[in-house]
């Protein structure tokens, strides 16, 4: 079996992997797109009551839009703030209905392995010309389908990280998983009576956390006995409460600025410093139990529910097969890892990159979209367009086009690099990962002291020296 004339894998329907097929559609490829869900964005779907901070302008793609247009879709206007829901029915559910998307997306299809035909991971010689096999598991069970290249957009979503400080489940967590929901449950919405007049823990220090305990805080203006319950790893809430009126998303901004007016009222009770380590389920409700920095241990006792917004986790088993490279930590692609990192920076954004940072030892093979920074936090579907746009030109050779990286995201405002993940405030100025760069980062070369020292990570090839310009943001 040659390569020439087999699609190209889409892995996920997701917005990033809907934009993918988009792209491939426009350059002559054919996609074969597997979704999990028995719809597309399954994951999306999950929270589709959260209204987005980013409006329509950032939400589109731009080759997923021209094939629409074609079509006599009408946009929303741009500057509109969807819910998840109405990303899903405004956009991207026309976008998989198109006859050239809809024919080639397998709904209900799992991926759960990825290798190449005849070759495992050891086996090098001729390696690069056998086809991909994607392993699928679908309504009439296992099955093998063949791709030239393979575009992985599957997320994180569905892989939350645990309550455990320490990256694995809390003593006693997976034996309490019916009081336990991970994500962004629709408190206020259909979930409102299992919240309602009860005393709710959540845990964690993003977005997500920011809108769960606002959302609760509406049910406990209303309904007596609703409490609330903030736990946080670290101490430094700067990065949650936002860039307020400097944030570039404006509802972003807004919604730290309400989340740290809540905290200010004192009507939740917060608990920083705490690192979870156990879960007991008592006469009086749950205790959780935490670990201070200094090692003595406190408990918050008298819990109904928890909410886990702890992030998530790349699902790696994917690609068991596979020659993919990772960084240690953030399990994204090594040369994006020193931009996103999350123990130095906080803008919420990363500076151009695309097919070559995207780049694994497997040729072929991409992780795009949000699954494309591991565990790192504060992805923004931009970014995925762009990732996309440039690895599918680079899949049909226009490497002028492949490398010539785009990316204009709005700031969080919170300009801060040595901005700790949990602990130490910031030290130093400067943002997203170093100045934007003219030439294609690719000329970046990995530089592992420099990474752990807090710098980029980068050490510039002589070759190609790329000239800083100035960043948009701190200024
Ligand atoms: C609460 C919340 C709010 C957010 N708000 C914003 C915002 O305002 N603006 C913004 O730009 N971004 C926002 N994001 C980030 C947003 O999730 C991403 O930008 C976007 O969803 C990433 O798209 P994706 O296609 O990479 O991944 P996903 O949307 O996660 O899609 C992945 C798809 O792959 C499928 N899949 C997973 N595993 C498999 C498998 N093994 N086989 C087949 N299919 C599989 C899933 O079912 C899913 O449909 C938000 C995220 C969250 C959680």
């Amino acid at each position: 079996m040659t390569l020439n004339g087999l699609p190209v894998a889409v892995l996920g329907a997701g917005p990033v992997g809907l934009a993918a097929a988009a792209h491939l559609i426009q350059r002559g490829l054919r996609p074969l797109i597997f979704e999990r869900g028995d719809e597309i964005g399954a994951n999306l779907n999950t929270y589709r009551h959260v209204r987005l901070f980013s409006p329509w302008q950032y939400n589109i793609d731009k080759a997923a839009r021209k094939l629409l247009e074609l079509s006599g879709w009408r946009s929303p206007a741009h500057d509109g703030l969807p819910t998840a829901g109405e990303l899903l029915e405004a956009y991207l559910t026309p976008l998989a209905e198109l006859p050239e998307i809809a024919s080639a997306l397998k709904l209900g299809h799992k991926v759960i392995q990825v290798t190449r035909q005849g070759f495992d991971k050891v086996k090098s010689r001729g390696r690069e010309q056998a086809p991909f096999v994607i392993r699928v598991v679908g309504p009439n069970g296992e099955r093998d389908y063949h791709a030239q290249a393979v575009i992985d957009a599957t997320g994180t979503w569905a892989n939350p990280n645990p309550l455990g400080a320490n990256g694995l489940p809390a003593l006693g967590e997976l034996g309490l998983a019916a009081q336990i929901a991970y994500g962004m449950p629709d408190v206020a919405g259909i979930d409102r009576t299992t919240y309602a007049g009860k005393r709710t823990l959540v845990v964690g220090a993003g977005h997500s956390a920011a809108g769960t305990l606002l959302a609760l805080a509406d049910i406990a203006e209303t309904v007596p006995g609703t409490s609330i319950v903030w736990a946080t790893r670290g101490d430094q809430l700067a990065r949650v409460f936002g860039g307020g009126d400097a944030d570039g998303l404006p509802a972003r901004g807004q919604l730290g600025l309400r989340l740290k007016s809540l905290r200010d009222s004192g009507k939740l009770e917060l608990h920083t410093n705490f690192r979870m380590t156990a879960l007991h389920q008592t006469t009086e409700g749950i205790q959780a139990v935490g670990e201070a920095p200094n090692g003595e241990q406190v408990a918050i006792d008298g819990i109904d529910r928890i909410v886990a917004a702890t992030g998530a986790r790349p699902d790696l088993t994917l690609t068991r097969e596979m020659r993919v490279r990772h960084d240690p930590w953030l399990e994204s692609t090594d040369a994006l890892a020193p931009l996103i990192d999350p123990n130095e920076h906080s803008c919420g954004t990363v500076r151009p990159h695309g097919h070559r940072e995207l780049a694994h030892p497997e040729p072929g093979y991409y992780a795009v979209g949000a699954k494309s920074y591991g565990r790192a936090p504060n992805f923004l579907m931009a970014t995925g367009y762009e990732q996309v746009r440039s690895v599918v030109a680079s899949l049909v050779g226009d490497m002028a086009a492949a490398d010539d990286v785009q990316l204009d995201l709005p700031e969080t405002g919170v300009c801060n690099t040595h901005f700790a993940y949990d602990g130490n405030a910031a030290s130093e100025p400067g943002c997203c990962g170093g100045p934007a760069v003219d030439a294609s980062s690719a000329c970046c070369a990995l530089d592992e002291t420099e990474k752990a020292q807090g710098r980029l990570g980068c050490s510039t090839l002589s070759s190609c020296a790329p000239a800083p310009k100035a960043s948009a943001c701190c200024a």
